[in-house]
């Protein structure tokens, strides 16, 4: 897919557009007041925005944040994130009142080359996910160039992720955009080998399009989190009430025959009688006793799983080893997320992607060890399983 790059554009006294990712964790203060929680993906953007003011452009600011519904709901206002936003690039930021419409098109008519604009929450439009004429118009009125930088969205063919960009003709990907593009073609397009995937997280049906195009690619794949359960059902071992889909079984057992001996599932477990911080926690060998749910990898599983890691030269990882949120579960993922920084520290291409994977490794302090976090779990998952992305597709010439 050929698309510029935003160094390729001329934005002197242009008003650029640019698609953002600040759907960011919101706090309230002890005084009642809003704030950003984690600013992580706000601070990833500003490459971005800071060349395109320098350029000599005005930056509109598109997001969404949060699931609104279509409609304007107070507590996913983007004016906490303007306030941040503002704090971090010493800027004022002017806040619109609207997505779209005559009042904003006027804010944006009289914006001055460095000057910021942010967009109420595009999803406070019920045409953003639908990708409506009416919200694509509405925003390329706005602007006369369009840089997408939210990679995490791009999979999604929304009026800001696709509408509006094909409506402009001058449209280029942003830097974050560019970086997660570069990187993961490295993975998808010509890894080294021994490559191994770490897929874990709560249901097979989830990720059953990307164990199938990893498993064309990988030398071995490492199943961990609720999703193993349903393939150990499926080789006839005991999992207790673990969590499990009963109707993937076939195809877990399909996934099971056609990988061989490069698929690898747990060997033990942390149990626990229920699905809760406070449980009576227990070991178990491969089988769960009845009563008792699985809810992390053990020891063996961690050390076996480890030593294929360790020896592989490409990496990737998407979901937990079990339910990491909770401390009594946790040592599964927080294990494997070390092991991924000793196979960065021995020269193997690593990368982290997915919401909570993600947590993990920033929760350990460990994302500056590894080669690459993807800012995008569903969208990194397609880029893996070959789909061409709608957000990219649109910043085609
Ligand atoms: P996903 O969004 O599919 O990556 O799933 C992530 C969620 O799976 C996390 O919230 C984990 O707590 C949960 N999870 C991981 N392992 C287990 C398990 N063994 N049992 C229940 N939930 C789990």
């Amino acid at each position: 897919m050929k698309y510029k790059a935003v160094t390729e554009l001329d934005l002197a006294g242009k008003r650029v557009l640019i698609r953002v990712d600040f759907n960011v964790p919101l706090k309230t203060n002890p005084d009642g007041v809003v704030a950003v929680a984690d600013d992580t993906r706000i601070k990833a953007s500003l490459p971005t925005i800071n060349y395109v003011l320098a350029s000599g452009g005005s930056a509109i600011l598109v997001s969404h944040l949060g699931r609104p519904g279509g409609q304007a709901v107070a507590k996913y206002s983007m004016a906490p994130v303007g306030k941040h936003l503002a704090v971090l690039t010493g800027l004022p930021v002017i806040i619109s009142p609207e997505v779209v419409g005559a009042q904003v098109e006027a804010i944006s008519r009289s914006l001055a080359p460095g000057e910021i604009m942010l967009l109420e929450n595009v999803r406070f439009e019920a045409g953003e996910t639908t990708n409506s004429a009416e919200v694509s118009e509405g925003l390329a009125r706005l602007a006369d160039v369009y840089v997408n930088d939210a990679f995490g969205t791009a999979h999604r063919a929304h009026a800001s992720t696709s509408g509006a960009a094909l409506l402009i003709p001058e449209r280029a990907a942003g830097f974050l955009m560019q970086k997660e593009l570069d990187t993961l073609k490295k993975v998808t397009e010509a890894p080294d080998h021994p490559f191994v995937a770490i897929v874990g997280g709560a249901k097979v049906s989830d990720k059953i399009g990307i164990i199938e195009s990893l498993l064309e690619h990988v030398d071995n794949l490492l199943i961990g989190g609720a999703m193993a359960y349903t393939f150990l059902k499926a080789k006839g071992i005991e999992t207790g009430n673990s969590l499990t889909e009963d109707d993937k079984l076939d195809l877990a057992r399909d996934l099971l025959s056609r990988a061989g001996s490069r698929i690898h599932l747990p060997t033990d477990h942390i149990c626990a009688d229920a699905f809760s911080e406070t449980a009576t926690v227990a070991s178990s060998d491969i089988q769960i006793p009845s009563g008792m749910m699985g809810l992390d990898i053990g020891p063996k599983t961690i050390a076996s799983y480890s030593s294929i890691i360790l020896k592989a030269k490409t990496v990737i990882w998407n979901g937990p080893m079990g339910v990491f949120e909770m401390k009594p579960f946790s040592n599964g993922t927080f294990a494997i997320a070390k092991t991924l920084v000793d196979a960065t520290k021995k020269g193997a291409f690593t990368v982290v992607g997915g919401g909570d994977s993600v947590a993990a490794i920033v929760t350990s302090g460990l994302s500056e060890k590894v080669s690459h976090v993807s800012t995008g779990g569903g969208a990194m998952l397609e880029l893996l399983e070959g789909k061409v992305l709608p957000g990219v597709v649109a910043l085609g010439s």
